[in-house]
């Protein structure tokens, strides 16, 4: 069965919608979700712009900063800074990656805990790792949630999550271990003859390695739970002319598909409930000022 992240995060944005009109009419308090682009790059300003589009269906306030490729460091970390003292903002999503000669990890150290809706602040992860409340990030909280609403208990499954990402990798073997999961991280040191016989055990597999089909869908264990968070841009076959190509995950979908139980489709798996998050994210920032959460 298909796990359609597709369907799930639009009934998760609906929801949310009803709970914000709520919420606004009982506190007057807008939902604000401020988003910094610097540069130019294509990919980041669409992610952007289907971020703000979901802010402004849901009933959320989108704040949006796009600031020239050359800012300095310490420009970013004024405006963060500006962004953090701002009541009427309730959270900061300041798109990755930036330009080279920033860094990166600074500017997120300095978004103020409360506001870190994206869940990459070095304190968020550490909420997730020891159980408090947080924001976990949130690819691997939409995996989680899609299990959930699946009916997919991980508890005592073995689960294999490929790659150790401080953004997917390492915060899903947390979740998953809090989801009473036994789970084994594979990475780019795990020999492919130990990933397949891994692989081949895993009750649950996450995959988020970035390399286009890179788990045969032979090596499945059958009745599987396979979650693909891999997003790559290959030549379309059918439209070899075509420049946008197409998009596949890290798993060969057809032949896994067939001995899987449930499996996300590339697109229209983990990538919308990413969003999905981001929006529950935000709504709870707001609330938890007002602090009805
Ligand atoms: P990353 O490059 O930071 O991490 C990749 C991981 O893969 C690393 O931890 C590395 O150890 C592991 N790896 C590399 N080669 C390997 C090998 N041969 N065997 C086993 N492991 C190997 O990437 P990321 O940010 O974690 O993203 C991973 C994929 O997920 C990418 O395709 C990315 O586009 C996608 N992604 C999707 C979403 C979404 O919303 N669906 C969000 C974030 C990332």
């Amino acid at each position: 069965m298909i796990l359609d992240g597709k369907a799930l995060s639009k009934r998760i944005k609906a929801e949310l919608t009803e709970q914000t009109a709520a919420f606004t009419a009982e506190t007057g308090i807008v939902p604000c979700l401020a988003t910094v682009l610097v540069g130019e790059d294509p990919a980041s300003a669409v992610y952007v712009r289907s971020k703000r589009r979901s802010c402004k269906k849901i009933g959320y306030e989108s704040r949006h900063h796009h600031l020239d490729a050359g800012i300095t460091q310490e420009a970013l970390l004024q405006l963060v800074e500006d962004l953090n003292g701002d009541d009427a903002v309730h959270g900061i999503l300041v798109q990755l990656p930036l330009p080279k000669h920033l860094d990166a990890d600074a500017i997120i150290d300095a978004i103020a805990l409360e506001k870190d809706v994206d869940g990459f602040h070095p304190r968020s992860v550490g909420h997730v790792a020891l159980k408090k409340p947080g924001f976990a990030p949130c690819t691997p909280a939409g995996v989680m949630r899609l299990l959930e609403e699946s009916g997919i208990n991980p508890s005592g499954k073995r689960a294999v999550v490929i790659g150790r990402s401080a953004i997917v990798g390492l915060p899903a073997l947390l979740l998953l271990t809090h989801a009473n999961a036994t789970v084994t991280v594979c990475h780019s040191r795990t020999s492919r003859e130990d990933l397949e016989e891994l692989v081949r055990k895993a009750d649950i597999l996450v995959a988020a390695v970035g390399r286009p089909e890179f788990v045969p869908g032979e090596w499945i264990k059958p009745g599987a739970v396979v979650i693909d968070v891999g997003i790559n841009r290959v030549p379309n076959p059918a439209d070899p002319d075509n420049p946008k190509g197409m998009l596949v995950g890290d798993v060969a979908f057809a032949t896994a598909a067939e001995r899987a139980s449930w499996i996300t489709p590339v697109p229209g798996g983990v990538g919308p409930m990413t969003i999905a998050m981001l929006m529950t994210n935000t709504l709870i920032a707001a609330q938890r000022t007002a602090g009805v959460a």
